[in-house]
């Protein structure tokens, strides 16, 4: 899969240096191989309410996205882990049961990250790489922690504009602006499918489905995050890149 899309972004590329040299219409084709990337992030689940319908939303828009369990709810909806897994969203670590890291002891730190990735490599058969930390809270040495163990430390999210986020109930239409406003190439938005959102209004999640829309209609395309051994300034520092998902 990979080499053919390293063959593609080379025949576009080729495309495009024929267009520039003769002035043909191909510039499309280099465009379509270079779309810029967003990356979707849903955390605090798996949640019986809400869960489902996110996969449900993402499989009808083929979307991949990235999910961040918490341990403890991991443990309780195995289904719903295994489900992520199966259709091809990453699963990344949010915390045994979202703590702020930085009001607890070192070892209740190592115990809350050890304890999940346990939990979903039971589950998926596989651990997470990424961490991404309750209230984006990190430790300098829960940060270490997750190097010793080879994984990556602290997944934020772009967060420029502030506009009220999914958490904070503002409705459909006003969590689709925060999204637009946040969207530039490479970013990460934060969403969630389970916790504070579990108490807003059903109607809210109508934005999902048309938030992808319009994210395509501005001409991006999904990826997933995967770890990154720089800080990336799109998104706080955070020591991870959006990249198109495997197989896709
Ligand atoms: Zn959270």
């Amino acid at each position: 899969m990979k080499k053919n899309r390293i063959a593609f972004a080379a025949l576009a590329a080729a495309s495009l240096v024929m267009a520039l040299l003769t002035g043909g219409p191909t510039v499309a084709a280099a465009q379509a191989a270079t779309k810029p990337l967003i990356g979707l992030t849903f955390d605090d689940g798996p949640s019986p309410q809400r869960t489902a319908f996110v996969l449900d939303v993402l499989k009808q828009k083929g979307v991949k996205a990235t999910f961040f369990l918490e341990g403890s709810h991991a443990q309780q909806y195995p289904d719903l882990v295994r489900r992520i897994k199966a259709e091809g969203h990453v699963i990344g670590n949010h915390s045994w049961n979202h703590p702020d890291f930085p009001d607890i002891s070192q070892a209740s730190q190592k115990l809350q990250i050890d304890r999940t990735n346990a939990a979903i490599k039971a589950i998926t058969g596989e651990a997470p790489k990424l961490m991404r930390f309750p209230y984006g809270d990190s430790t300098p040495y829960a940060t270490n922690y997750l190097k010793t163990i080879g994984m990556s430390g602290g997944v934020i999210w772009h967060w420029d504009v502030g506009n009220p986020g999914d958490f904070e109930c503002p409705g459909a239409t006003r969590v689709q602006r925060y999204v637009m406003a946040e969207a530039t190439p490479g970013a990460i938005i934060l969403l969630h499918d389970a916790g504070d959102v579990l108490s807003c209004s059903s109607s809210q999640w109508a934005y999902l489905a048309k938030t992808i829309d319009a994210l395509r209609a501005k001409g991006y395309e999904f990826g997933v995050v995967a770890p990154s051994a720089t800080a990336n300034p799109i998104n706080q520092g955070s020591p991870a890149v959006v990249v198109a998902p495997a197989g896709g």
